[in-house]
């Protein structure tokens, strides 16, 4: 039976009791009048109780009570009518209320009421979640119990703008926890509050936490920004390279022609080193643009940094003590050696300089991997599957300014002659090159940990190892064509070769090259070529001499990594390159390697196909 009808029923019956009730009690008086033998009143009256409530009710005491009680049912009716659309009116009341209250609970805003003097009416289970206190705790007090005083006098001021307003007001406000420090930001809308009849009661606060949102706003300036100025450095560090080549060449070979006695000698001598110099500061800059050309290897991060150890302590000096925690069973990485050199030199020199007399630095590496719900949790976190590098130290540490801009190039901290601002953002181009992430954690004067995390190779693990060659090796006689559209860098080649003794053929465009080539009576060895140039291209050029000189050798030179030979600044297998500016030495070795290697030819042209297919989709250029 549902609500109404009980009202119904209850009403109705207990109208029909009372009617009847006044029925019996009729009858029992005109009883008591006929048992006292007042027959002269009633000739005909009832005998028996009985009689006079059921069997012989006169005629015109039937009617009134009756009358009586179809009265009491009438009634019993009304009110039962009444009573029913009372309950209903409540019963939507309730339910209306309940809907109220699950709304304000599921919004994932935070809300909350307070009066004209800034004490809390009211507030909602995220406002409670967010200032970690129960709403009767809250409910009675001020801003003032809670927050510092000047948080508490500028919201104070901010519901005083907008109740004089009696418009609603957006504002960003900043939120620092007392209990830890940590900074939380709220975006929230306030409007003034007034009550039925008119009168300003207080304000309305809605709240929205939209720290992450600032955060990943900012990430995203950050890294647009460092993606313009990697452009910049790299289209810098490109031109810069092909005319520290000729400066470094010809310094060279002009050393070799006099004697040490010579007073030109140490002149010459300041000049190479400074392009050397140079050199290392445009190698810098390609790094962080990410135009470094790499031969990445596949191999275990603790064996590489293991043999470091030992420069990185002499680096560092012996008031600082270097502590190596090395996690057993790594998984392989595939990186350039000499990439890891440079993140580890630039940590440790940075580390070295942040601590004032005696420090630690320590090194520590394991395995991680994250998953997607962890990431959409942690800004600066991608999923997969890690080789974590972490050096920390406990020097001077970073402000939150400084930390800012620390992978930004030529951002430095220290004084002049001192420091290049070169260092991190080689470190940061390296990790990006790689696949990687870098996160930093700093506080001033407790020490700074930088996590480094280049993703697990899958696949095979062939670790190999590299030689250095002391000797400068000289050619054996072999005839080389070399092609290389800028003419100072074309001569230089032609007289580091001819020291060298190699037999020469060259030009500056790609199809006298073909001619000369089709020309010559001897077969031609080797064909050293740039990989930028007008006419065509130094792969296209390869391709083309190597269809009617099947044997001929190739090496690449560029100044910075063309896609035409690389995916993405990593070079393919079997094929061979040497990076602009080189010196004689660097040629010697590399022009002897391609000439020395068996099995060149067939991996490069089995990755042509490949490289073919991989430029359409990378097209641009690989920043
Ligand atoms: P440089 O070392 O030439 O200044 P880097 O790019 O290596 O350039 O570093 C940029 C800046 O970052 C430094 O000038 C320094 O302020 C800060 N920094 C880097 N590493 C640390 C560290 N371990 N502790 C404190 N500050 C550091
Ligand atoms: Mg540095």
């Amino acid at each position: 039976m549902n609500q109404t009808s009980k009202v119904y029923v209850n009403v109705l019956g207990i109208a029909s009791a009372v009617g009847l009730l006044f029925w019996l009690i009729d009858g029992y008086f005109e009883f008591i009048f006929f048992h006292q033998n007042l027959t002269f009143l009633v000739l005909e009256g009832p005998e028996t109780l009985m009689e006079s409530l059921v069997f012989q009710v006169p005629m015109h005491s039937l009617f009134v009570r009756l009358s009586f009680v179809v009265a009491c049912v009438i009634c019993g009716f009304i009110v039962a009518v009444f009573l029913s659309r009372r309950k209903k009116t409540e019963a939507l009341l309730k339910e209306n209320e309940q809907k109220f209250r699950a709304l304000i609970r599921t919004i994932p805003d935070l809300i909350w009421l307070k009066d004209q003097n800034g004490i809390y009416l009211a507030c909602n289970s995220r406002f409670e979640h967010f200032f970690g206190a129960k709403e009767k705790d809250i409910i009675g007090k001020t801003d003032y119990d809670f927050l510092d005083k000047d948080l508490a006098d500028s919201f104070r001021k901010h519901d005083a703008i907008v109740m004089a307003k009696g418009k609603p007001s957006i504002n960003e406000e900043e939120i620092i926890f007392a209990d830890d420090g940590h900074r939380e930001i709220l975006e929230t809308i306030k409007t003034a509050m007034y009550s039925n009849d008119g009168q300003l009661a207080g304000v309305l606060g809605i709240g929205r936490n939209i720290t992450e949102r600032i955060n990943l706003q900012a990430q995203f300036i950050q890294s647009q920004k460092m993606e313009s100025v990697g452009r910049l450095a790299g289209g810098v560090a490109h031109d810069y390279n092909n005319i520290s080549s000729i400066i470094m060449g010809y310094t060279e070979l002009a050393l070799e022609k006099i004697e040490q006695s010579d007073p030109l000698y140490d002149y010459l001598m300041e000049i190479y080193t400074a392009s050397k110099r140079s050199t290392d500061i445009t190698r810098q800059l390609l790094a962080f643009a990410r135009q470094q050309t790499i031969a990445p290897i596949v191999l275990d991060l603790n064996d590489t940094i293991e043999k470091t150890l030992k420069m990185l302590c002499r680096l560092i000096g012996e008031d600082i003590d270097i502590k190596w925690f090395p996690k057993a069973e790594l998984w392989p990485i595939k990186i350039d050696p000499s990439q890891i050199n440079q993140i580890l030199v630039n940590l440790c020199v940075n580390a070295r300089d942040a601590i004032a007399n005696v420090g630690k630095v320590s090194f520590e590496t394991k395995n991680i991997s994250f998953d997607e719900a962890y990431c959409a949790d942690h800004v600066g976190f991608i999923a997969g599957e890690y080789v974590l590098l972490a050096v920390s130290d406990d020097g001077s540490g970073m402000s939150p300014k400084t930390l800012d801009k620390i992978f930004e190039p030529f951002f430095t901290t220290k004084g002049i002659g001192k420091g290049t601002g070169l260092g991190l953002s080689t470190v940061y181009g390296i990790v990006k090159q790689n696949n990687g992430f870098i996160n930093v954690y700093s506080e001033p004067e407790k020490g700074t940990t930088f996590k480094i995390y280049l993703p697990r190779h899958f696949g095979d693990i062939g670790l190999t190892t590299h030689e250095d060659d002391l000797e400068i090796p000289l050619s054996r006689g072999e005839l080389v064509l070399l092609v290389e559209d800028d003419p100072s860098i074309l001569k230089l080649g032609e007289r580091i070769l001819t020291v060298l003794g190699y037999n020469i053929l060259s030009t500056t465009h790609p199809t006298e090259a073909i001619q000369l080539a089709n020309e010559s009576p001897g077969t031609i060895d080797l064909l050293i070529t740039d990989v930028v140039m007008p006419e065509m291209n130094g792969r296209e050029l390869s391709e083309q001499l190597l269809s009617h000189h099947p044997n001929l050798k190739v090496l690449f030179m560029s100044g910075y990594t063309a896609n035409v030979i690389a995916h993405r600044g990593v070079l393919e297998d079997g094929v061979h390159f040497i990076s602009k500016p080189f010196s004689k030495k660097d040629l010697a070795v590399k022009a002897r390697e391609v000439l020395d290697d068996t099995k060149g030819y067939e991996n490069f042209s089995a990755h042509q196909k490949s490289l073919n297919q991989g430029d359409k989709e990378t097209s641009e250029d690989s920043f």
